[in-house]
């Protein structure tokens, strides 16, 4: 009765008394058992490992490791958050180019309908590249006609250089002391344009 390698018979000693000690023995190697194999087991599953032979001899090593976990999360959290910034700004900007070509397509539109109703040709006089710029030279052209033909002599910016000046008619290359050259200026585009009177 040799072969168990641990527990330790003293045969000097009556039967029972090492039946009693061999109880004990078992009880106390089973309770640690347990106590190893339930630590084993939490071990693996905490490591989010299978319950291989090859994994237990790996716990201790994993437990060991130190640092890698806290920089591990902090390095991926900013990646993430960088990569959704970059995703974000993306999105803004196609979101940005969409709403511009928007406003263009929905500006020359307006453009075309406006040369349209003011008997231009599209494909003679202009075409949707054109569109807009012929559109504004067409109300400057429109707005200038109209002061032209109301026969009006205008104030216009500048005309304190002059001495006893009546103003401008709206028309000629200078003012009615001759003083001055003036012209109109444009502000604003053919749905919105106001014309004034200036000095060069
Ligand atoms: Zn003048």
């Amino acid at each position: 009765m040799d072969d168990n390698r641990t527990f330790i018979c003293d045969f000097s000693k009556p039967e029972a008394e090492n039946l009693m000690k061999a109880l004990a023995y078992e009880a106390k190697a089973k309770e640690l058992s347990d106590t190893l194999f339930n630590a084993m087991t939490e071990a693996l599953n905490f490591l989010n490992l299978r319950n291989t032979h090859d994994n237990r001899a790996r716990v201790l090593g994993y437990l060991n490791m130190r640092g890698g976990a806290v920089r591990f999360v902090k390095m991926n959290y900013e990646r993430y958050r960088q990569l959704a910034k970059e995703k974000e700004e993306k999105e803004l900007k196609a979101k940005r180019e969409a709403e511009f070509a928007e406003n263009l397509k929905v500006i020359r539109e307006r453009a075309v309908q406006y040369l349209l109703d003011h008997g231009k040709r599209f494909g003679l006089d202009f075409n949707l590249d054109t569109a807009i710029a012929v559109a504004n030279e067409t109300a400057y052209d429109v707005e200038v006609a109209i002061r032209k033909n109301a026969s009006t002599i205008y104030d216009f910016a500048g005309s304190d250089s002059c001495e006893d000046c009546a103003g401008w008619d709206g028309e000629s290359h200078r003012c009615e002391c001759g003083n001055r050259r003036v012209y109109w200026a444009a502000e604003g585009d053919f749905t919105n344009m106001t014309l004034y009177a200036e000095a060069y």
